[in-house]
C-alpha cells in the first residue's frame, strides 16, 4: 500500500459539524495517514477557503477523514482524473515510450469493491490507456510517499 504522509493536498470538503452539515468548502490539509482500505485519507486541515468564520474556526487544526476521490490537487499540482493518475492502474502491462498514446496498463480495481453503478461493467483486469477513465467513478488518487506498509 502506498502512503502520502506529509503531503499537502487540496480537496472539496462538505464539513459535518456539531451544528449540522455546512456548505462545501475548498480545503487544504496535510495527510497524516490512510485508512486500512486506502480509500480514506486522514487529513489535518490547514486552510478552508469560502468557509464562514465559525466553520473555518472549527475546521482549521482539526483532523478529519476524507474520501481520496475529493482530492483536486497535491502540493499545487492539478490532478487530471484518469487511469494514469489512479492508484488502481498498473502501467507495466504494455508501456510505449515512443508513443504514450498507444500505451496500455491494467485496471486493477478489485471486483469485490465494484460500486453498484459499475455492475455489469467490471473493469478489473481490463486494458486501459493512461488517458482513459476521466469519468470513472472508481478513480482514486495514486499517492506516493515516504513510507509503505
Ligand atoms: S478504470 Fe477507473 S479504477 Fe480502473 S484504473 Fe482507470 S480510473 Fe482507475
Amino acid at each position: 500500500m502506498e502512503y502520502g504522509i506529509g503531503q499537502i493536498i487540496t480537496f472539496d470538503y462538505e464539513p459535518v459539524l456539531p451544528r449540522g452539515t455546512a456548505a462545501t468548502v475548498t480545503a487544504k490539509g496535510e495527510i497524516l495517514g490512510l485508512s486500512s482500505s486506502g480509500r480514506v485519507l486522514i487529513v489535518k486541515i490547514i486552510e478552508a477557503q469560502d468557509a464562514d468564520p465559525d466553520t473555518r474556526a472549527e475546521l482549521i487544526g482539526s483532523t478529519r477523514p476524507i474520501d481520496r476521490r475529493t482530492v483536486t490537487s497535491v502540493e499545487g499540482s492539478a490532478i487530471e482524473r484518469s487511469c494514469g493518475t489512479c492508484r488502481w492502474f498498473d502501467a507495466t502491462y504494455a508501456p510505449n515510450e515512443d508513443d504514450p498514446e498507444l500505451a496500455y496498463g491494467l485496471c486493477e480495481w478489485p471486483a469485490e469493491r465494484l460500486p453498484a453503478s459499475l455492475r455489469g461493467g467490471n473493469r478489473e483486469r481490463s486494458a486501459m490507456n493512461p488517458a482513459d477513465g476521466r469519468d470513472c467513478p472508481c478513480w482514486e488518487l495514486r499517492v506516493e510517499g515516504k513510507a509503505a506498509a
